[in-house]
Parts: structure tokens; C-alpha cells; sequence
């Protein structure tokens, strides 16, 4: 199984069009030790050739023309993808808005929980993606499925399971639920396996806390690309960039006691990867006493164009 990073960053990239952070104006200056991150996003594929994207990001197009495993194969006829799948982990803009970048008669199958489906389908701008060639197909939380392009099975399977998370922004009036408006199914974690090798591994991007369940889970798992949004909980504020701390957004940090950092320590996960990673954080820079403390911890920062074989 290949796993290519598409993006690392979370919503907005790095940098993001109207931050002056001290991140974002070091890669515009193009300081060494921080590279630039477009918005979060993730391919993989059972044979490199065929794959399926976990989350379509802003940045999808550039993300596809940047890298050879994406380009059409001209054998194909004049018009083809490599991407025949995509799988959303909940609704937010910055997953589902490329989207809207595969409009162009591309025949894949879109995977996501029933209430996003719901979400996108009352959305007519999403009928820009012609139900006749992009068939939805709604994941229920706990089952596996095997990924498919119309009948093609694509050698991959999906088990999705639904994770602390948030509705979406755009949702949240709308939500009818406690709290952040969380329901099933609005946020999701994937494990996604090869059954002719065995291999798997668990993509979470955004997760507002490990709890038991998600714990016992994620033990002993071989790889778990994981919500890196925040270094601490209130940094966007401390930075004057927002008034919303990670925990409102449905974003777990990486520090403090209910940090991430915190809750992988014991769970015995061979590679820990984390992505979506918001521009503020300053474990993206390299030598940073942040980033030191996730290496020292087992952890990788996630770039784009990061390539795992499983
Ligand atoms: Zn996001
Ligand atoms: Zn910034």
C-alpha cells in the first residue's frame, strides 16, 4: 500500500493569504527550517496506480498537477484520473471543497457518512458533480466496506468510526445537537487496509479528544496520521489570529494534559505521524523546543509529498 501526503496543513495552508504570523512570514521570506503546506489531504493506493483521496482540499488542482502519480494516462483516451475514489471525514470546507476541483466528468465514487452526504446533497453547487458519473456512497460508522469505482473494487478497504469532533462551521446554526452541534457521523476517523497484505493504517485529521474508545482502538496500530492542528489549546488566541481556542474548533492540541502528545504515550502505535497542521503551530518549525518535543515523543511532521509504503 502507497500513502502519498497531499497537503499537511490545516484550513487556510501555510501560508495563509492574510496571516502575518511568524510562520506564515517566514515562508514567505523563505526562511530555512519551514516549508510551505497546502490544505490537508491524503492519497493512497493498493498498486500505485489506481487511488483513492482521503478528503478533497482548496488545493486539490494544484495538489494533482504537482505530482506524476496523479497525471492522466494518455492510453486511456483523452480524458481520464488515476483518483477513483474519494473518502470525506466530515463536512468542513477545507475537505470538501475540492470537491468541486473533480467536476470535470471525472467517474468516481465520493464515500463520506450519511449526515455529510446529506449535507453536500442539499448543497446544489455539489451538483456540479454529475450523479450519473460520481456515485455517493454513504459509510456507516463501525463497517468495513471495500472501495469500489462502480463494480471495480479498487483493492482497498474503508472501515470509518466516528471520533469527538465538531460539526461543521457553516452547520453549526443548523445543528440540533448538544454541545458543538456533535452528532454521529459528523466527524470520522478512517483505517484503511489492504486485505492482500495486511497492511493498514488510521487517518484522523480532526479529533477533539482520545477517549477510551478511540484509545483502545488506535493501541498497537502500525500507523496513525493524526490531528496536529494546534501545539497548545488557546495558541491562536495568545497569537491574536482568532478568538477560538483548538477545543472549540474540535481540535485536540498536541500539549498539555488532555493533549495528544499526552495520550499516544502508552497506546504503543509504531508511526505517528501528525498532519493538519495549522499555520500558528510552532512544531512546524524545525529545532523549535515544540518540535523537539514531539520528536522526542515519536512523533514525524507530516510535508507535502510525504511518501509512506506499508
Ligand atoms: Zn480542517
Ligand atoms: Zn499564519
Amino acid at each position: 500500500m502507497l500513502i502519498k501526503i497531499l497537503g499537511s496543513a490545516a484550513g487556510g495552508g501555510l501560508p495563509q493569504v492574510n496571516c502575518t504570523c511568524c510562520n506564515c512570514a517566514a515562508v514567505r521570506r523563505g526562511d530555512p527550517g519551514i516549508a510551505a503546506r497546502t490544505q490537508s489531504s491524503l492519497a493512497v493506493s493498493a498498486d500505485g496506480k489506481v487511488w483513492t483521496l482521503l478528503n478533497a482540499s482548496p488545493d486539490i488542482r494544484q495538489q494533482l498537477a504537482a505530482m506524476h502519480e496523479f497525471a492522466p494516462d494518455p492510453d486511456k483516451g483523452p480524458r481520464s484520473s488515476p483518483v477513483e475514489a474519494v473518502v470525506l471525514t466530515n463536512g468542513d470546507l477545507d475537505h470538501v471543497a475540492g470537491l468541486l476541483s473533480l467536476r470535470e466528468g471525472i467517474r468516481f465514487t465520493l464515500y463520506a457518512s450519511r449526515e455529510v452526504l446529506a449535507a453536500l446533497d442539499v448543497n446544489t453547487v455539489f451538483d456540479v458533480l454529475d450523479r450519473a458519473v460520481v456515485h455517493r456512497s454513504a459509510l456507516t460508522a463501525g463497517k468495513s466496506a471495500k472501495l469500489c469505482n462502480g463494480d471495480r473494487e479498487l483493492g482497498l478497504e474503508v472501515e470509518s468510526f466516528t471520533v469527538p469532533g465538531k460539526v461543521a462551521l457553516y452547520l453549526e446554526n443548523a445543528a440540533a445537537g448538544p454541545g458543538l452541534g456533535t452528532r454521529e457521523g459528523d466527524t470520522l476517523g478512517l483505517r484503511i487496509t489492504d486485505p492482500r497484505s495486511g497492511a493498514a493504517f488510521f487517518y484522523i485529521p480532526g479529533c477533539a479528544t482520545v477517549d477510551a474508545a478511540l484509545a483502545s482502538r488506535l493501541r498497537g496500530a502500525s500507523l496513525v496520521l493524526f490531528d496536529g492542528t494546534l501545539f497548545t489549546d488557546d495558541e491562536m488566541i495568545a497569537l491574536g489570529l482568532s478568538s477560538k481556542t483548538g477545543r472549540r474548533m474540535g481540535h485536540i492540541s498536541m500539549s498539555g494534559e488532555e493533549g495528544s502528545l499526552a495520550a499516544f504515550a502508552s497506546l504503543g502505535v509504531a508511526r505517528k505521524v501528525y498532519t493538519h497542521i495549522n499555520n500558528s503551530n510552532p512544531a512546524l518549525r524545525e529545532g523549535s523546543p515544540e518540535r523537539r518535543t514531539a520528536e522526542a515523543a515519536g512523533w514525524e511532521i507530516a510535508y507535502d509529498g510525504m511518501e509512506i509504503r506499508l
